[in-house]
């Protein structure tokens, strides 16, 4: 949390503004990494962590709270559009993490981008039913912006949709709403109590 806004587990900080190369566990291959300092300055809403976001998407978290996503129902939330995907039809190339269904309806509702997003018609919510992961490889110039080597190294994992349910922002709602009212539970109190007054 910072302030009462839910913070993404991938979201990097301000304080992790250092990069360097190293081997990345999950991929295998030299990636970009920085600074690890989760918590410390402010938060970067729009810049995901190198390895946060790698790991999550690896190891298939949730990009808000962190935890499994593997027994969940899976949402994405993207402003990617389907792509013709050779012999299999049409996948969804993504680097937005997916979510629980709780913590996308929590992302909308906190987010105002995202909520504008939502409106316009520019933001998809997907129930994903397969995907697989992959991870750029960033080019020698970028990676020499990051880090002053000049060389090749992994950037950001991506989520490949493969199969998906078109949903929308309502179909999020059920689930978080009771989950919201017991978050305040004063406010159920206070009814009966101004009711015999
Ligand atoms: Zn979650």
């Amino acid at each position: 949390m910072f302030g009462n806004t839910p913070v993404p587990f991938t979201a990097s900080w301000s304080a992790e503004e250092r990069f360097h190369i190293a081997e990345c566990r999950y991929f295998g291959r030299p990636a970009v990494f920085q600074d690890e300092q989760p918590g410390v300055g402010k938060p970067l809403f729009g810049k995901p962590h190198m390895q946060r976001q790698r790991q999550v998407i690896a190891r298939c978290q949730c990009d808000l709270c962190g935890l499994s996503l593997l027994t969940s129902t899976k949402v994405s939330l993207s402003h990617a559009r389907p792509q013709p995907h050779g012999a299999s039809g049409w996948a969804v190339l993504q680097v937005e993490p997916m979510l629980h269904k709780r913590c996308a309806a929590t992302s909308i509702r906190f987010c105002p981008s995202l909520r504008a997003d939502v409106e316009r018609g520019t933001l998809f919510v997907r129930q994903v039913t397969s995907h697989r992961v992959q991870c750029a490889i960033l080019s020698e110039a970028a990676v020499l912006e990051f880090t002053g080597e000049r060389r090749t190294a992994l950037g950001h994992a991506k989520v490949e949709l493969l199969r998906w349910i078109d949903r929308d922002a309502a179909w999020l709602e059920p689930d978080a709403e009771p989950r919201r009212r017991a978050a305040f539970p004063e406010q159920r109190e206070a009814a009966p109590g101004g009711a015999r007054a």
